[in-house]
Parts: C-alpha cells; structure tokens; sequence
C-alpha cells in the first residue's frame, strides 16, 4: 500500500508528462487549500457567513518553473499568493515546500522556511517604507536571518544586490521617492533576493508600470530565473503579460482553479469555456487574426454565495442544464498535463 506522501507524488508527477527535466523537481505542492473570510449577514448582521476566497486549489510548481495565475479581480489570486506565505492562515489544506508542510509549522522554525518564500507586490512604493534607505530596505532582510554579519559585509551584499537588479550601488542611501516606479520594483526585487529564496510570489508586479518598463521588468525576472534557478508564482489579470513569462498557466474563477495547462497549450487550445472568453478579450499582434470576442453577462457571483452545481454556469454561454446547473464539475486531466474543470471539456 503506498504512503499517503508517496501518492501525492505520483498525482504530481502526473502534471509534469512531456516536461523539460529542468522543471521536473517538484518545489511546492499545495493540496486542497482554502482560505474563509468569516464576516457578518444576515438579518441584524446576526448570521456568522464565509467569503470563501479560495476555496478547494490544489496544485504544484517545479523548481526553476513559472507558473501564471489569472483570473478576474476578487477570484482569490492574491489571497491563494498571501497563504501559501501563510501571510494569511488558511482555513484547510495544506502547503508543501521542499516536502516539508508549512501549515504545521509555528514560530521560529515558520519563519526560517519562510526565508525560501518570498512575495513581490503590485504597488512597489506602497510596499518599500519612505523613511527608510534603499540600504536598509534590503539590508533589513539581511539583518534578521544573520546573512551578512558586520557593517562592510552588509554593505557590499547590498551593493551585489542592487546591481543583480540594474540599480546603481552609489544610490543605496537614496529614499524610494528618490526613484521611478521601474527602479521601485526593482528595489522590491532585491529586498526579496537578499535572502535567497527558492520561489516568489509575484502579485501583480507589473500592473502598475508603463508598458515599455513592464518589459524591462518580466526581462529581469526571466534572467535572474536563469541564472538563480528561481521558480516564480506569477498572479496578473492580464493574459497577454503572463504569455511571456510563464511555462505553465492555472485560470481561477471564483476560489477554485477552472483550467491549467502549458503556456503555449492553453491560449491556442483553451478547454474551458471561461479561458476561452479571457483569451477571447486579448487584443491580436496580427490585425489579419481576428478573434471572436466572447462577452460574458454579468458580474461574478459574490464568493460568500457562489452557485451551486458549476460555480460559471451563471454566466456560462456552453451551459446545460440541468447538468451545469445541479453538477459541480472536477478539475480533470483532459489531455496529458491539460487539466479542465467542465463537464464537456473533453
Ligand atoms: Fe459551462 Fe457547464 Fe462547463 Fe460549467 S460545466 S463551464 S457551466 S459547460
């Protein structure tokens, strides 16, 4: 009879068929997570409900690999992104790094796995203090896990550091509204290399930037991929940006994952209904290939209530009824690593 670890394993290894034997180590594996907001409803605000931000995702990421993550606003991206940092606890589930389980893990010995982890956001100037150097602002990671003990080692760490983003070490004693929205990020970046990390969550790092420095960005992670072999969780709403990046790419509606598949695979062969309007909304580079856009009807459900049966049935134009209606679909693998959440994905 196999161990429960050792089946975990095999249903990852089923992801990773005709994968480069560079991604083929498997990082992080996060089995049935969910994150629930508890907040007041009801009549007199009395009943007890659950925003059910994420509600049920399981899936793993190779070392070295990329994995985007999309979907509309409010799908729980950025909530999935926070616990598997377990900057928000989840409600169940479990996180496994390196094949150790961060959700049982407290404290100092939390915090030590951590330094593995780390998270680059959407708005780098919200997220870097003001009143602190660039200096210290990487520095300080350094700082708390003891990694470059004394004055002129810290020192020459951050100078390595800011260069291994294209920031100039002579401006380490420089604020962060002394730079541009590209150089914050990069800054960002660097606070978040200081400790070594295998994997970052990367929340929306781009959104916020002009296009052209939007570039300039996703070109330095990718190299800084290569050369540190670091595995990235890439969360954007926008498909065209995660394109470029990603090896592989996972589609949230609504708390759960509706489709993940390779980069290339998922945007020319979409499985399911809601990918394909997401890819349906991405502008053409060729004005010759036009696109039929798919125009969903109405908003997305509110995640304290989502619809039973398929959570897209709503605004789903391939819905049947009442199989869609009364049948919650299973993430299934429809082709050899293309895994589709419909019951006519096929
Ligand atoms: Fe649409 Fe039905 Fe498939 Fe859900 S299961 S995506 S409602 S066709």
């Amino acid at each position: 009879m196999p161990s429960h670890r050792a089946v975990r394993v095999a249903d990852a290894a089923k992801f990773q068929l005709n994968r480069p034997d560079r991604m083929s180590q498997v990082l992080l594996e996060v089995q049935n997570l969910k994150v629930h907001f508890p907040v007041r409803g009801g009549w007199l605000r009395r009943r007890r409900e659950f925003v059910r931000a994420v509600d049920g995702v399981s899936f793993h990421l190779a070392a070295g690999e990329t994995l985007g993550l999309v979907g509309e606003s409010g799908c729980g991206k950025t909530t999935l992104g926070r616990a598997i940092l377990r900057l928000v606890e989840p409600t169940a589930g479990r996180v496994w790094l390196e094949g150790e389980d961060l959700t049982q893990l407290n404290g100092a010995a939390l915090r030590t796995r951590r330094r593995k982890l780390q998270m680059i956001f959407q708005d780098p100037y919200s997220s870097l203090n003001p009143r602190m150097t660039v200096e210290d602002i990487v520095g300080e990671a350094l700082d708390i896990h003891g990694l470059a003990p004394g004055r002129a080692a810290r020192r020459a760490r951050v100078a390595e550091l800011l260069e291994a983003v294209g920031l100039d070490p002579a401006h380490a004693l420089r604020y962060p509204h002394e730079f541009s929205g590209g150089q914050r990020q990069r800054i960002g970046i660097a606070r978040a290399l200081a400790v070594e990390p295998k994997l970052i969550v990367c929340d929306e790092p781009v959104s916020a930037l002009d296009v052209s420095v939007q570039a300039q960005i996703i070109n330095l992670l990718q190299d800084l991929q290569r050369q540190r072999g670091l595995a990235y969780l890439f969360i954007a709403h926008d498909l065209a940006v995660v394109e470029h990046i990603s090896h592989r790419i996972m589609v949230m509606y609504l708390g759960q994952v509706v489709e993940l598949a390779e980069a290339k695979t998922l945007l020319r062969a979409p499985k399911h209904p809601y990918t394909q309007a997401l890819i349906s909304a991405v502008p053409e580079v060729d004005p010759d290939t036009q696109r039929r856009r798919i125009v969903l009807p109405g908003d997305v459900p509110s995640p304290i209530h989502p619809p039973v049966g398929c959570r897209f049935h709503p605004r789903c134009p391939m819905a049947q009824w009442p199989r869609c209606r009364d049948e919650s679909p299973a993430l299934r693998e429809v082709e050899p690593g293309h895994w589709a959440a419909c019951h006519f994905a096929k």
